[in-house]
Formats: C-alpha cells, structure tokens, sequence
C-alpha cells in the first residue's frame, strides 16, 4: 500500500504538536478521539483505504490528543510483533549489505 501523505504536511504535523504541547493543548479532549482511534488502528493493521489513511495522518498532524493514541497503538502492535515473529533477515540481503560495506 502507497503512503498517502507527503512530507511537508508531516513536517508541519510535528511543528504544530511542539506548539500544542508547549502551550500545554495536550491534555484537551478531542470532539473525534473515538472515531480517530478506531480508524488509526485500522490503519496500523493495513485494513485503511487511501483516504482514512490521509484523515488519519491529516488529523494526528493537527491533534496531539490523538497523536498519542497512535504512538501508544503503534508501540504496542511493535512489541506484540517483536514478541510474536523472531526477525528474519534473508542471506540475499546479508550478501547485499555485506558486500556494500566492503566496497
Ligand atoms: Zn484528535
């Protein structure tokens, strides 16, 4: 699946987090937390179209509330992931890395 967003919109998203969480605005309430972190965690289980996707980023840009649902859902799909599956990483790609550093 495409990544639906682009980098500048992302960069300006964390600007205006390090506003809201100087100014303390990270303790409001979000009118849309609910529906926010049902549609993150549908994104984070690749399940989201394109275009919840974009609501997603689009809003954890502008809401720090939900910004940090989504760091919390994240950290925990990584450790479940870490826990579950044991990283393979295929001899192809050792090869690969292997002989770039020799270079
Ligand atoms: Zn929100």
């Amino acid at each position: 699946m495409r990544q639906a967003w682009d980098i500048n919109s992302f960069e300006m998203g964390e600007f205006l987090r390090w506003i809201q969480k100087s100014l303390g605005m990270g303790k409001a309430r979000c009118p849309e937390e609910e529906r926010c972190l049902e549609l993150l965690r549908i994104m984070l289980d690749e399940q989201a179209t394109e275009e919840e996707s974009k609501y997603v980023h689009k809003h954890i840009g502008n809401c720090y509330r939900c910004y940090q649902n989504y760091e919390l859902e994240n950290t925990i799909r990584e450790a479940v992931k870490s826990k579950t599956h044991h990283l393979k990483v295929p001899q192809k790609l050792v090869n690969e890395i292997t002989s770039k550093i020799n270079l």
